[in-house]
């Protein structure tokens, strides 16, 4: 007999190490497999966020962006430094620091929590049962509930593999303890843009290879090009539009990249070169053909609006299912399964996930776009704000980017916030509340913001969506 629990977790990423508290916290025997290994082969729980993505990418963006600001900011407050020294084995160091303490934190949950911690690759086999693999030994275990949360893993691409010695992958580029003269990423999204901008502040000359045409696509049109005129003509990173990646090759310590830009082929040798094209499911051989799991046409499993998968008593939450591959939606979707588990009625909007840039200035944004208002045919108002006419930014010496609400012309209702600017990931959170609650421009403008803060260009990009901004410009 296999020993069997309420439930059973696959992967411990942000998306199932919630769900497996949630469960236990709900009374559940919870148990939850997870495969991940430091560099010295120990288990770490948190997955691709806490290991190799969200955390430490910050960490080091931190760190990054204090020493920029030795080099360019202090002199306008009217400090002078004497020659600022970099010791980059010591920044990893602390980025190690970070995640060592953190995933710790999690075993520590899971045992606070009485939650059974499996190490191994696990597989879903017919009628819920769970197989658990290491070291060429397996175990099987059975639950009334299986919950899939493996996550996802990086897109490789021939003309550049992976060798995370020159060709580099996230976990690569967040470890390597030189700075690099010159810095290749094939790939000008979320992440090659947060890891470009870390080792560009540190001192790399860094050429970003973006095959599209149009610069982060999602962003709401206004914002994303005063973002590239500012990481390019401001901050110095050379971002090629349109320049598809035909060839690389490895010469000892450096790379070729030939690139097709414009319809002509030029190359240029870079030290390092980050490959940083997308991520997918991690679903290979998550289950046997006889237990009936159903993956849609791009490998990520199948589910409904409620993460039921194909198989009664089977969910899938994360980055291993549809919507934005962002740890905080994964991790609300644990939450949302496990009270669904225990008989509750939990609400999950998806349509208020916020998104966020994590580069300076940095960008976040929640709903839709005025490109995608117009495409839906839907008639509404924007509103913006500068934040250089913001007291508070100033004071910050933050002077580039702008708040805009975009809301329906009829109701007054908010339909998308987006920002460009300091501390943008969090102000967002406002306008997520806002748009949770159906909240109108009208509610913002009527809310009182302290003074002086950044959040009261949100308070006047909601008045301005009506034409009444006090200190308009
Ligand atoms: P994962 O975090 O990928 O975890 C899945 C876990 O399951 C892993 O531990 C994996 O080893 C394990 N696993 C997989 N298959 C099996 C199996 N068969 N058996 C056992 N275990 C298995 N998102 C944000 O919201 N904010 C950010 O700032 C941010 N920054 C990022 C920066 C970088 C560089 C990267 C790469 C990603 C970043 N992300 C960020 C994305 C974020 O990391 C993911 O959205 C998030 O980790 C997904 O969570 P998850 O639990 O679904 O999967």
């Amino acid at each position: 007999m296999s020993e069997k629990f309420d439930v059973i977790v696959i992967g411990a990423g942000p998306a199932g190490y919630v769900a497996a508290l949630r469960c236990a916290q709900l009374g559940m025997n919870t148990a939850c497999v997870d495969d991940w290994q430091d560099s010295e082969g120990n288990p770490s729980l948190g997955g691709t966020c806490l290991n190799v993505g969200c955390i430490p990418s910050k960490a080091l963006l931190d760190s990054s962006e204090k020493y920029s600001q030795t080099q360019h900011e202090f002199a306008d407050h009217g400090i002078s430094v004497g020659k600022v020294e970099l010791d980059v084995s010591k920044m990893i160091e602390r980025k190690n620091g970070i995640v060592s303490n953190l995933t710790k934190g999690i075993a520590g949950l899971f045992k606070a929590n009485k939650i059974t911690s499996l190490h191994g690759r696990g597989k879903l086999l017919a009628n819920k049962q769970v197989e658990v693999s290491k070291d060429g030994k397996t175990a099987t275990y059975s639950a009334d509930n299986v919950i899939i949360a493996v996550g996802s893993e990086p897109i490789s691409i021939p003309v550049a593999q992976v060798d995370n010695d020159v060709i580099l992958d996230n976990a690569g580029a967040l470890d390597i303890n030189k700075v690099p003269k010159k810095l290749g990423v094939i790939g000008a999204g979320v992440i090659g843009l947060e890891l470009g901008s870390v080792w560009k502040r540190l001192g790399s000359e860094v050429t970003l290879f973006e095959a599209m045409d149009e610069f982060l696509a999602p962003v709401d049109k206004q914002l994303s090009r005063e973002a590239f005129r500012t990481f390019t003509k401001g901050q110095g990173l050379d971002i090629k539009l349109g320049a598809k990646v035909t060839e690389t090759k490895v010469n000892k310590k450096s790379v070729r990249v030939t690139y097709e830009l414009n319809g002509e082929s030029h190359s240029d040798t870079f030290d390092k070169l980050i490959v940083a094209v997308g991520r997918r499911a991690n679903t290979r051989d998550i289950a046997s053909d006889d237990a009936g799991l159903k993956l849609d046409e791009r490998g990520r499993v199948d589910v409904d609006d409620h993460c039921r998968t194909s198989i009664d008593g089977v969910y899938a939450i994360g980055d291993a299912v549809k919507g934005p591959m962002l740890a905080h939606k994964g991790s609300e979707e644990g939450v949302f399964v496990a009270e669904v588990i225990a008989g509750q009625k939990p609400h999950l909007n998806h349509d208020t996930v916020p998104w966020v840039i994590y580069t300076h200035p940095e960008i976040a944004w929640v709903g839709i776009t005025e490109e995608q208002a117009k495409a839906q045919g839907i008639d509404y108002n924007t509103g913006f704000f500068p934040f250089a006419a913001n007291g508070r930014s100033m004071a910050m010496n933050e002077k580039g980017g702008r708040v805009k609400v975009i809301a329906d012309a009829k109701t007054d209702r908010v339909l998308g916030v987006h920002i460009l600017g300091p501390n943008a990931s969090e102000l967002i959170a406002e306008a997520v509340l806002a748009m949770e609650y159906s909240a109108s421009t009208e509610d913002i403008a009527r809310t009182v913001h302290a003074h002086p803060t950044l959040s009261e260009a949100l308070h006047e990009a909601a008045l301005a969506t009506t034409g009444r901004a006090l200190h308009k410009v």
